[in-house]
């Protein structure tokens, strides 16, 4: 099985899909943490993309879809990813299927997590004054959510169409959000 975790910044993807992996068997791949880690190491990938991530603005698709092609192994694809943050566009999510079906394997669940624009901002606000990530300023996180709707929504209609796309409200308790996220596999249909 593998599964799509979507929705805007600040919306709960990082830590529902933390949250989610162990009980569903699946290696998480979240591609800002695994973007985060390049540039602490300043790698070549981390140079370039740290120009991105302090600007609010998205990797490269061709960048990312070359990290994600030597991410992903035959083994863990048969196994099941729970992708985190990938993909973000409609090129990266042609292309992610195009990856998979190298190795025989497809998504068989798109979880998009909503919230209102009030209560995201809110979240970053907070996490922002935790001071652990140079994009949570709040210069940065209205253009986030902006290109959010105009570059990531569209991939919404691409799952729909497939009949992948599992809607989940991200509002409250962590506990509440992810019971309602579990329900979706445990139920028959
Ligand atoms: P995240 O931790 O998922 O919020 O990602 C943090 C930042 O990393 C994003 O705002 C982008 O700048 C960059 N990033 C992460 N995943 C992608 C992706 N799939 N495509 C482009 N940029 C990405």
């Amino acid at each position: 099985m593998n599964i799509l975790i979507i929705g805007p910044p600040g919306v709960g993807k990082g830590t529902q899909a933390k949250l989610i992996k162990d009980t569903l068997g699946l290696i998480h791949l979240s591609t800002g943490e695994l973007l985060r880690k390049e540039i602490k190491t300043k790698s070549k990938v981390g140079i370039i993309s740290k120009r991105f991530i302090d600007k609010g603005e998205f990797i490269p698709d061709d960048i990312m879809l070359e990290i994600i092609n030597n991410t992903i192994t035959r083994h863990n694809c048969l196994k099941g990813y729970l992708f985190d943050g990938f993909p973000r566009t409609l090129p990266q999510a042609e292309g992610l299927d195009m990856i998979l079906n190298k190795y025989n394997c497809n998504i068989n669940a798109a979880i998009n997590l909503t919230a209102s624009i009030e209560e995201l901002k809110i979240r970053l606000l907070k996490r922002s004054n935790q001071g652990n990530r140079s994009d949570d300023l709040p210069s940065i996180i209205d253009k986030r959510q902006k290109i959010y709707w105009i570059q990531t929504a569209p991939i919404l209609k691409y799952y729909k169409a497939k009949n992948l796309l599992k809607e989940v409200d991200g509002l409250g308790s962590i506990k509440h959000v992810n019971k309602r996220i579990l329900n979706i596999f445990n139920s028959n249909d």
